[in-house]
C-alpha cells in the first residue's frame, strides 16, 4: 500500500541537503504514482520500457514529472529508453555508453547518465569493474550527447551492514577521485546506509508503494 503523506514527510525529513528521492514506482500502476506526485513527488523511477510507456501516457499531464530509467538496458531498447527518460542509473559497460551516445544524437537528445559500478563480485549484477573504468576514463568522458552525471551501484545482497556501508563509502570516494558529483545508491532497506556513504540520490521503491503488484 502507498506510504500516507505525512509518512512520507517523515523520511523527506531525514534527507539531508543535497541527497534527493527518486520513488522507483516499477510494479506499481499509475495511480499510485499519481498519489505520490501530489505528495510533490517529481522523480520517478521504471526499470522496464514496456512496463513504463503506457504509465507515462496516462500521467502525460503531469508536466513536472522527471523520469529515471534504473533496469538492465538492452541495446534494443536504448533509443526507446532515449525518448522516455531523463535519466539513466544503469549504464553499465562502454559499448552500451557509445551506443547511448549514437542514438541521443540521433535523436537530438543529452540524458543525463549514471555509469554503473561493480565495486564487489556478484553474478546476479552488471557493471563497469573499477579499474576498466578508470582504464578508459579518457573515452567515458569523450563521448557527445551524453551528460556523465554520477556513479550508480547495488550492493551484493549478501554484504553486511558494515561492508555495505564500506562499499558505498568506495563508491562515494571513486566518484570524487573522478571530479562526479553525484552517486545513486540505497534502496528500501539500506537508504541510511547509503546517506551516511555519500548517496546524492537514493532509489526507494517498497518503502514508498508497498509490495510490488507485477
Ligand atoms: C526495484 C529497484 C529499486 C527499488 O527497490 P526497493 O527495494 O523496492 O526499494 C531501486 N533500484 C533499482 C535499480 C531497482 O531495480
Amino acid at each position: 500500500m502507498l506510504i500516507c503523506s505525512s509518512d512520507f514527510e517523515k523520511i523527506k525529513a531525514l534527507l539531508p541537503f543535497g541527497v534527493s528521492l527518486l520513488a522507483v514506482s516499477k510494479g506499481h500502476d499509475q495511480d499510485s504514482i499519481r498519489k505520490l506526485s501530489s505528495y510533490g513527488q517529481v522523480d520517478f523511477g521504471e526499470s522496464r520500457l514496456q512496463e513504463a510507456i503506457p504509465k507515462k501516457k496516462d500521467l502525460n499531464d503531469l508536466k513536472q514529472l522527471r523520469w529515471h530509467f534504473v533496469g538492465t538496458l538492452q541495446k534494443n531498447k536504448v533509443r526507446g529508453v532515449i525518448k522516455e527518460f531523463d535519466f539513466i542509473h544503469s549504464v553499465d559497460s562502454l559499448p552500451l555508453l557509445e551506443r547511448i551516445s549514437r542514438i541521443s544524437q540521433e535523436e537530438k537528445k543529452n540524458p543525463n547518465v549514471f555509469l554503473q559500478i561493480k565495486l564487489r563480485d556478484d553474478p546476479n549484477k552488471g557493471g563497469f569493474l573499477k579499474q576498466d573504468l578508470l582504464k578508459n576514463w579518457t573515452n567515458i568522458v569523450s563521448v557527445k550527447n551524453i551528460h556523465i552525471i554520477g556513479l550508480m551501484t547495488i550492493p551484493p545482497v549478501a554484504l553486511n551492514s558494515f561492508q555495505r556501508k564500506d562499499l558505498f563509502c568506495e563508491c562515494r570516494n571513486l566518484a570524487n577521485y573522478l571530479g562526479l558529483k553525484d552517486c545513486s545508491m540505497g534502496m528500501s532497506t539500506d537508504w541510511e546506509e547509503a546517506i551516511e556513504g555519500g548517496a546524492t540520490w537514493i532509489r526507494l521503491g517498497s518503502l514508498l508503494f508497498g509490495e510490488r503488484h507485477y
